[in-house]
């Protein structure tokens, strides 16, 4: 039997937010995709940090700035060792997958020609779509899109065909935050690259809920945000290989960036620092360490098995439910389900199960693509973690079943 489930209580118990209360009712949780709740661990690591060792990292002589400074380069390494890098000079903290986004348009941009290709997908999610369109306006590129089937699975056929000679970049999610779709990545990298074209994943909902190794992936720049990993927010990570990391520029100036500043010409710092301007968020760094550890404690094979079986009984149950349309059978999903129950708007579902305690996420989850292929507004989604449980999905379904009877 996997551990989480016998272990649910003391898990749950290590999240204090899970036994709040709203509207008098227990919280159920199901909005994962949007944000991860922190486990005690995390939240103290963050008062330890200001409460004992608060001092910038990388300056000072003095004792507090030296314990600063181990626990941040200790916390890179951490993550280095999470997702299977080689090095910690491919670790660049930022503040989250979109900032390490921008940081690629920007920095790699800078190296392309006028006219060079980038593709994306059709189920990105906005931030792997818009930093992408405005280099392609600063730079007068082109942006291509892989589509994807009613079942949410990309077209790799099309896929194949969209490179040129021209081609620079690929960029595409590994999860779907809205379909769960989880994309052949390996697959994609690998075609990629029989056109020498490097590819960025966005892990920002696989690495919380898959094993994920980039140097097995040979992906070339792999983000995530650390608040949807458990961690805090404001942290994310950048995994970029070496050799392409050299030739970019930076992508912002200041402290620690820079090896040497005069008036006539300044250096720059070596990786990571040189994408690393300005004092770094240390005591995230070292909270998100924490979450990464407190989720290898429990080990991400046995989180992925239990998900799965979360995900397996919730699409059972919803499927239950006259009317409703679930968005997105591909064979291989993440724990997220996009859904509508007949002509009820998305938006009054989600308020009256709100009321219920249960939260969900309603719109378009910043991946208005995805609506505009089903043609539709928004859906109703909810996404899970390891300490839900099928007691709360049952809680669901039976809330959409009271919503439904309102409504007919
Ligand atoms: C949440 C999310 C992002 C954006 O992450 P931020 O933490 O808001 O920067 C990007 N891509 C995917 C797939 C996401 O789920």
């Amino acid at each position: 039997m996997n551990s989480i489930i016998q272990n649910i209580a003391s898990i749950r118990a290590d999240f204090p937010i899970l036994s709040e209360k709203v509207y008098g009712k227990s919280l159920v949780y199901f909005d994962n995709a949007a944000t991860t709740q922190k486990p005690l661990c995390v939240v103290r690591k963050i008062d330890d940090g200001y409460l004992l060792h608060n001092a910038n990292v990388h300056r000072g002589v003095h004792y507090l700035s030296q314990v600063a400074t181990e626990a941040h380069e200790s916390a890179r390494s951490t993550v280095k060792d999470f997702i299977g890098a080689k090095s910690t000079s491919q670790i660049i903290f930022t503040r989250g997958t979109t900032e390490s986004i921008n940081l690629v348009a920007f920095s790699y941009g800078e190296l392309l020609k006028e006219g060079s290709e980038i593709i994306v997908s059709e189920m990105e999610h906005h931030s792997n779509i818009v930093p992408w369109q405005l280099l392609c306006e600063r730079k007068g590129l082109k942006l291509k899109v892989i589509p994807f089937a009613d079942n949410g699975v990309l077209d790799l056929d099309t896929y194949k065909n969209l490179f040129t000679e021209r081609t620079a970049l690929v960029a595409v999610t590994h999860i779907s935050n809205t379909l769960g779709t989880v994309n052949p990545v390996k697959q994609i990298i690998d075609i990629a690259h029989s056109h020498n074209v490097p590819v960025l994943i966005d892990g920002a909902q696989s690495v919380a809920h898959t094993k994920v190794n980039v140097t097995d992936l040979d992906a070339d720049f792999f983000v995530f945000s650390g608040h949807k990993i458990y961690g805090p927010t404001g942290i994310g990570v950048l995994y970029g290989k070496e050799e392409l990391l050299d030739k970019m520029v930076p992508y912002q100036a200041g402290g620690e960036m820079i090896e040497r500043v005069t008036f006539e010409k300044t250096t720059f710092n070596v990786l990571p620092y040189k994408f690393e301007a300005g004092t770094p968020d240390f005591i995230g760094s070292t909270a998100l360490a924490t979450a990464l550890e407190y989720v290898q404690n429990i080990g991400i094979e046995n989180i992925a098995e239990y998900e799965q079986g979360l995900l397996k009984y919730a699409t059972e149950r919803l499927k239950e439910i006259d009317g409703l349309r679930i968005y997105g059978n591909a064979p291989e999903r993440g724990a997220v389900i996009s859904m509508n129950v007949g002509n009820i708007h998305h938006y009054d579902i989600g308020t009256l199960l709100d009321k219920l305690g249960l939260a969900l996420r309603t719109g378009h989850h910043c991946a208005e693509p995805v609506m505009q292929h089903y043609g539709i507004e928004g859906t109703l989604r909810a996404s899970f973690a390891f300490y839900n449980t099928k007691d709360e999905i049952d809680k669901l379904i039976d809330g959409i079943n009271k919503v439904v009877k309102i409504f007919t």
